[in-house]
């Protein structure tokens, strides 16, 4: 096989972002209507819900030591061990969030504590993912766009927001990566 550069999303295919913001909400707002994860259609939270919450929504994620109460997606960890074992150069990619006071800090060392201080070298911190080179992208946010051309192939991490994109190849809940990669 060509030596290869994979770029993985974070928030999604590694972390399981959306989760725990449903397990906070409901914890921090029992009150409140949830909208359980199979019948999410929007990629972003806030969009999801209705506007008058949207604040309320926000909190949820933008706390201090929230990153750290996201549990990782395991088949996908052991995903990136087995791609690093077979020579790929495996990259993550994620976008922080704009308000980004907890979340850079935070997301370093989320992966340092599930993957190692080594790896904390392979993050890269992008607005415009689009800008990054690499073969493929496993990323669950359904349109990836920016100032340039992307030159890897968009792998659609699957959930219930992303299912309308049809022209993609999917990786579902990293049981199909190896076919994906073609190895
Ligand atoms: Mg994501």
């Amino acid at each position: 096989m060509d030596h290869q550069i994979i770029l993985i999303d974070m928030d999604g295919p590694l972390a399981d972002f959306d989760g725990t913001f449903l397990k906070e909400w409901k914890r921090r707002y029992p009150e409140e209507p949830h909208i359980p994860l199979r019948n999410r259609r929007e990629f972003y939270p806030r969009d999801d819900y209705p506007k008058r919450l949207r604040s309320k929504v926000e909190s949820i994620y933008l706390d201090q030591k929230f990153y750290p109460k996201i549990p990782p997606v395991e088949e996908g960890l052991a995903a990136i061990r087995e791609m690093v074992d077979l020579g790929i150069s495996v990259f993550i990619c994620t976008t922080p969030l704009s308000i980004y006071a907890y979340c850079v800090l935070e997301k370093y060392q989320w992966v340092e504590k599930y993957l190692g201080y080594g790896f904390t070298k392979k993050l890269i911190l992008t607005r415009d993912k689009t800008l990054v080179r690499g073969d493929m992208l496993i990323d669950d946010k359904p349109e990836i766009t920016g100032i340039q051309k992307p030159v890897w192939e968009h792998i659609i991490y699957d959930f219930p927001y992303n299912r309308h994109i049809t022209g993609n190849r999917r990786i579902v809940r990293w049981k199909n990566w190896r076919k994906i990669l073609g190895i």
